[in-house]
């Protein structure tokens, strides 16, 4: 009883200097709650004798104790659990590592935009309601030639909308070939059916001829469509009907033609020695009359949705109410806009955008952060694993040609177990790199634990927690 009465007072508590810091930093309320109730638990520990409570509770320096306690609960309750992590994965746009890392450029029009009023949906000429889209659709049709453009929340959400405004309750012609998964949720048939268009497809898996479109197109058609078939290849005996004769195909029977290009780059990647990917320019070139591609994958920008093409059928995407529910932000827009102004000057351009930077890394310079990280990286292992760098292949990521990989080095960790337990043995040592304060997610391949170098910047602060592994 005379124990339970030391306890100090919630008011007494919260008055020490001791808790002063933290009381500014998230203010009185939280930590009042925090207070009570671990003084609640601490009663209820005492009153039932329990003997490590009682101790501490004599303790000389119980209060600090206590305090820091409180501290630690309430810093805990108030930090996010989106925090950075090391993408050494060897995957550059990785859809669940959160894709592009978008520009200086880009995070200051965020941030302008996000704290200030904007002219949005308002005209300053006439002082009267203006067209979100209007701010961008300058500059994306500048880039891709194209008449106009509009932008939603991703590219699911762009197919969706073009299925839905041009081909509702009617057919919606595509390739066998090209019905793609693209990770967890988005798949072609399930997008076809949320719009209520009724999917048709031709050809067989592997080969689908102009006569095959042909055959299908009847009445009820509304649209043919192509999906980039993002994250897979399918070699040897195919055939897939070339953009130009499907539009050439639309164009004859009076239905439109879209193309999913997924990725969408919007300049050739060649000049940067990356494999050639279809860009927005060239398939519109070819006759596409609506091109719709992500803002977080090759484009390097923020998540968004974006379709391309002729302005008689933006303008009816524009007037569906789904458009309503798709539209994005003031500043996905701003950054999104920031993001493709850096596209106006090409040469800087992979200096100035990280997703460029990163893709176009030259192995000289990933080679210069593997000599600097293996003497460190041993030294923290010794006796748990042998480190060594080694040769390996990145790859672009989210729908971009998946077998074209790039020249990279990985560190390669080799763990010191008995035979038999190498598998749980490099399972550990993923989950210790997982468990750092800002995760490191490598790959494993064959028993071993790769992390792929080339997304690495910074180094020293790689570096700098590799002790508490
Ligand atoms: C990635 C991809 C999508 C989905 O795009 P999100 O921006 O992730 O919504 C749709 N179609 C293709 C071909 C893709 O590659």
């Amino acid at each position: 009883m005379t124990l339970l009465k030391s306890l100090p007072s919630i008011d007494k508590l919260l008055q020490t200097e001791l808790l002063a810091a933290l009381i500014g930093r998230v203010g009185h309320e939280s930590v009042k709650l925090e207070a009570r109730a671990q003084l609640n638990s601490l009663r209820g520990l005492i009153a039932a004798e329990d003997a490590e409570a009682m101790a501490w509770l004599g303790a000389e320096d119980f209060l600090g104790q206590f305090c820091a306690a409180i501290e630690d609960a309430v810093d805990v309750e108030f930090s996010s659990s989106l925090i950075p992590v090391f993408n050494l994965t060897g995957t550059v746009v990785h859809t669940n590592l959160g894709r592009a890392s978008l520009p200086l450029e880009a995070v200051n029009a965020m941030i302008t935009a996000a704290t200030n009023a904007t002219n949005l949906e308002y005209d300053l000429a006439t002082g009267k309601r203006g067209d979100r889209d209007s701010h961008l659709e300058q500059a994306l049709c500048a880039i891709t030639g194209a008449e106009a453009a509009t932008v939603v929340n991703n590219n699911a959400a762009a197919v969706l909308l073009v299925l839905n405004t041009l081909a509702r309750g009617k057919e919606v012609i595509i390739s066998r070939g090209e019905l793609v998964e693209i990770g967890g949720a988005f798949r072609i048939p399930d997008v076809m059916e949320s719009a209520s268009c009724t999917l048709k497809e031709v050809g067989t898996t592997n080969r689908t001829h102009l006569k095959d479109y042909e055959a299908a197109i009847g009445t009820d058609t509304a649209l043919l469509m192509k999906v980039h078939t993002s994250n897979y290849e399918i070699r040897g005996f195919t055939k897939s009907v070339a953009e130009a004769d499907l539009s050439q195909l639309a164009k004859q029977k009076g239905i439109p033609f879209v193309s999913d290009l997924g990725s969408g780059s919007l300049i050739d990647l060649r000049p940067y020695n990356l494999p050639h990917e279809p860009t927005v320019k060239e398939t519109l070139d070819t006759g596409a009359d609506l091109v719709t591609f992500s803002g977080d994958k090759l484009l390097g920008g923020p998540q968004a949705g974006i379709i391309v093409g002729k302005r008689e059928l933006v303008e009816r995407l524009k007037h569906n109410p789904l458009k309503r529910a798709l539209r994005v932000d003031k500043i996905t827009l701003a950054a999104l806009l920031a993001v493709i102004n850096l596209y106006k000057d090409p040469r800087r351009l992979s200096t100035r955008l990280p997703l460029l930077a990163d893709l176009s890394r030259s192995l000289d310079d990933i080679e210069v952060v593997a000599a600097k990280l293996l003497a460190p990286v041993q030294a923290a292992l010794a006796g748990r694993a042998t480190v060594e760098v080694q040769a390996c292949k990145s790859q672009i990521g989210s729908g971009a040609l998946p077998l074209d990989l790039m020249e990279s080095r990985a560190l390669c960790f080799a763990p010191i177990a008995a035979k038999g337990e190498t598998d749980q043995a490099v399972q550990q040592l993923s989950a210790s790199f997982r468990a750092l304060p800002k995760p490191v997610i490598g790959r494993i391949n064959d028993g071993r634990l790769l992390l792929d170098l080339r997304c690495l910047r910074d180094v020293d602060g790689f570096i700098q927690q590799l002790a508490q592994l």
